[in-house]
Order: structure tokens, then sequence, then C-alpha cells
């Protein structure tokens, strides 16, 4: 195939953090579908590994959400110049998750970067225009569409680079503006809280919002059709300043939202609840048959080591910045 021929791509298909496999698409590919991140593109953890990660172990999806990912943040020197790596993360005959009910025929390919601020630089152009030409003379899809012009996605700040002018190489940044957010959002395949606030949802909505405005609801039982409210949420604007850090590193899973205990959990320290330890212990990757309820120098030591990856002062007590990290 010509797009797995060009000299930037790198297949890393089964390489990348997974949990089981999606499964195979059930209709041809129609529709080339463009994202970006909306992580700055040159953050550590703006790449493809790091997308599955975070797809994987927070979103709790069955890898990459994205067939094919390009990462302005690594060049790779061809004959035609310098290019963003293009990082074939799934096998374009899955159907992953990222056009919700659309999956089984949009094949999704994300450009690493936040291009609500981010400008596009010449390597990562090239890539986009010498991808949708390999795609198109491969005959992998009929229509290019961006994120927010697929069905129920309009308010979706998703592309917000014009694919359009990067087709032909010449492309500039024109953010087009996304619709206002609906008051009644409907969920679509593979939608948990996290990836509506978190992705590319309206760049400035947070979980805790979405929790606010449906009091009613489960957070981690979502079904497909289910219709949650928008209603305050998306009344928190997004502004430099206030826009939601990229948290593709959070070890956390969708599972729980436990609230703070309110005291700190150290050793030594009175009323702590076994429960809220064993959960500490967990999070911070201790090994099943540790985990015993103890705050003990063990635990500390666990914490300390938790604290240290995220980058979080390392003192091996449970204060209310490392638990909100945590859950
Ligand atoms: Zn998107």
């Amino acid at each position: 195939m010509n797009f797995t021929n060009l000299p930037q791509l790198v297949d890393m298909r089964g390489k990348l953090k997974s949990k089981g496999t999606y499964s195979k698409r059930t209709k041809a590919i129609t529709h080339r579908v463009w994202h970006h991140s909306l992580t700055k593109k040159n953050l550590a953890g703006s790449d493809a590994a790091s997308f599955a990660d975070y797809h994987v172990g927070t979103l709790g999806w069955p890898g990459c959400g994205y067939a094919l990912v390009i990462e302005p943040k690594n060049l790779i020197d061809t004959p035609n110049g310098k290019r963003a790596r293009i990082v074939y993360s799934n096998d374009i005959n899955n159907r992953t998750y990222h056009v919700g009910d659309s999956n089984q025929f949009s094949l999704g390919i994300c450009v690493a970067g936040d291009y609500r601020y981010d400008t596009m630089d010449e390597a990562t152009l090239a890539s986009i225009a010498e991808l949708h030409a390999a795609l198109v003379k491969d005959g992998i899809g009929q229509y290019d569409k961006a994120h927010n012009e697929m069905p129920g996605y309009s308010w979706k700040a998703c592309c917000e680079y014009n694919y359009r002018e990067a087709f032909d190489w010449k492309g500039a940044k024109t953010p087009t503006k996304p619709a206002p957010a609906p008051d009644v959002y409907t969920i679509q395949e593979g939608d948990t809280l996290w990836s509506i606030a978190h992705k590319d949802g309206t760049g400035g909505v947070q979980v805790a919002d979405l929790i606010k405005a449906n009091p009613g609801i489960n957070p981690t039982k979502l079904k497909i059709g289910q219709k949650i409210n928008f209603g305050i949420a998306k009344d928190f604007v997004a502004k430099p300043g206030n826009v939601i850090k990229p948290d593709i590193k959070v070890e956390v899973t969708p599972k729980a939202i436990v609230p703070y205990p309110g005291i700190v959990l150290k050793e030594g320290a009175k009323g702590m609840k076994e429960v809220d330890i064993k959960r500490v212990q967990r999070a911070s990757g201790m090994a099943e048959k540790d985990v015993d309820g103890k705050y003990g120098p063990k635990t500390t030591k666990v914490v300390k080591a938790y604290q240290k990856r995220h980058g979080l002062s390392q003192d091996g007590r449970v204060g209310p910045d490392t638990w909100n990290r945590m859950f």
C-alpha cells in the first residue's frame, strides 16, 4: 500500500499499550476523520504511545483510538526533506473509538497538537498532505471530515486546523469555531465522561462539571443512546490559563471518583479507614499480596514512588493533591 510505504511512517501496530483488541469493521471505510489531540505539540506526552496509554489506562478502551497519529515533535529525515513522524498505531481494518456511532466506517487520524494555540509547521503539513494523497491512492475512504463535522459532534473543538488546506500543503492555522455545546448530549460508542470532557471536548468542560450537571447518572455505567445534561458544563468557558491540562499520563481508571477522605493519610495517623488505605495502595501500584489496608513503611515507599512519577512532592503522605491525582 502507498501509505505504509511513506518513509516517515513507523508501523507500531501491536506495540502500543492495549487491553484486548478492537473488533474488525463491519462496514468499509468511507470517511477519513481528522482530529487533533488537544495536547500542545511539543509536550512529552504528544505522541501515539502516550495517547494509547491514556485511551487504555484512563478511558478503558481496547487500544489507541486512532489508526494513524502524526507526531510533529518527532522529525524524520526523508529523501524529500524533514517530515513529522506518522505512527501506524492500529490496523485500519479495526474499528477504533474516535467518532462514536460512526466508528464502523471512519478512519481516525490524529495530528498531535492543540491547534487552538499551536501553529502548523512545514514538516507536519507535508506529512498530512502525503498521508492524505497516499490514502486516496490506496482507495481508503472517500470523504474527508473533521471530527466536528461528524454526526453528533458539531460542538467538539476538533480538529481546529484547516485539513483541506493542509492537503494542498500550504495551509495555516485557521481554527473553525465549534458550535456551542448542546444542552443534552447523547452517549455514543466508546464515550466516557472523561473522553467527553478531556479529550477533544468543548475545550474547558471538566468531568466534575458533567457530574454536577447530571446528579442522577452513574459515570461508570453510561449506555449508548443515554442522554446526559451539558447544562452547567457548557457555561464553563475555556480561556488561556484555565485550559485543561493534558492529563494523558494520569494513571487513574474511570471506574471511580472517590471523594478525599478529609484527613491526610500517613503512617501513624488516627482515624484512617482501611478501605481508603487499600485504595491508595492499589493506586500506587503495590503488589496485590501486599495490599493490607495498613499504612506502614511499605505504603510510604510506594506512595513516594507514585509521587515521583507524577511530579508531586515526595513526602510519602496522601493529602488532597496526591489523592486527587490518584482518583
Ligand atoms: Zn477529535
